[in-house]
This record gives C-alpha cells, structure tokens and sequence, in this order.
C-alpha cells in the first residue's frame, strides 16, 4: 500500500513537472502587427464608413492595424452602378469600389467591412447567415450587421501570421476579383 502511494505522488509530481516544463519552455511568440495603409481621398461620401469598418477590422484581429492615409495598400473609390466590388492585388493589397446605388439599399458599412474582408483574404460565403460578414447581400437588405464573425476575424489573423496551410488558404493571398453579388431589390409595386 505505501510503495503504491508513493508510486501516485511521485507520478504526480512528474506530471506537475511536465506542466511546468511546457509553460516555460514554450512562452507565446511575440507578433508584430501589421499595418494596411488605406487612402479615401476618392472615397467620396464613403470616408466615415471607411474608418468604421477600419476600426471593427482592427478590433476583431489580434495583428492588424488598419491605418488612414498613412500610405496605398488599400484605395477605396465611390462608384454609381455596377454594384460594389474588391480587387486584390495581394493579400493586404488592392482597391475597393463602393457603389452609391447599391449603399442606398444595403447598409453602407456592411458592404464596406465586407468588401475590405476580400482584401484581408476572406472569400465570399452567399449563405444568406447575417452572422456572418462574407455572406453579403445574400442575407438581404434588413442585414445590417458589419462584424466578422469570430471564424471569419480568427481566419484574417492566420492569414496575416502566416498560419495558413491548406490549399484554400494559400489561395486567399492571391491576386483576386470579388464582384460581389448584393442583388438589386426591386421596388415594391404601389
Ligand atoms: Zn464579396
């Protein structure tokens, strides 16, 4: 009975070690933010909703930092007609054109975070869920949420980390075009 007593302390105090060992050994890396430097000197109406979507961006990642006019990784242009749209160039890198017409029926914000999502490496994701971000108009007109959901935001940060390693991931960081589909309503008949 004692010597198996002790065998149960001695396993656990190994064990206890191990933990300790592990904790120390291994501290968290330190991960230098990166900084998108966005233009909106031809974002026309649409600068406010840019520093918005700016701002939900830099509080939904852990390594991004989303800066105004401090450089051209990200222009955004005020269009009318055509529907809004993202070209990347590279991950982090591109333009993003905000139709006025379209803003008139969707929420201004969640067409801009949605669009500037392209551009961080998210797909489109048209299953009409207004939880998530890259669903876009698929979640209709009354959809107004502008957040990335915790799977969509946590997908940016391993992108921008360099975390990525399935062949859909490596893909996001391409040069891309998103058309996007925010599909025209059409006015009720009166
Ligand atoms: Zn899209």
């Amino acid at each position: 009975m004692t010597s198996r007593i002790s065998r149960l302390v001695v396993a656990f105090v190994a064990t206890a070690g191990a933990t300790l060992g592990v904790t120390v050994a291994n501290p968290s890396p330190a991960s230098a933010a990166m900084t998108i430097c966005y233009n909106t000197s031809q974002a026309g109406s649409f600068g406010g909703v840019a520093n918005q979507a700016a701002s939900i961006w830099n509080n939904a990642t852990s390594n991004l930092t989303l800066s105004a006019n401090c450089g051209n990784n990200l222009r955004i242009y005020s269009i009318t007609g055509g529907g809004s749209y993202a070209v990347r160039t590279s991950l982090g890198n591109g333009r993003v054109y905000i139709d006025t017409q379209q803003a008139a029926q969707y929420s201004p914000l969640r067409i801009m975070s949605h669009e500037i999502g392209h551009i961080l490496g998210l797909p489109d994701n048209y299953n009409g869920n207004c939880s998530l971000l890259m669903s876009g108009g698929s979640a209709g007109t009354s959809c107004t949420n502008p957040y990335p959901s915790t799977a969509e935001a946590n997908r940016v940060t391993n992108l921008f980390a360099g975390t990525r390693v399935s062949g859909e991931d490596a893909r996001s960081t391409g040069s891309q075009v998103f058309p996007d589909s925010w599909p025209a309503v059409l006015a009720p008949i009166g």
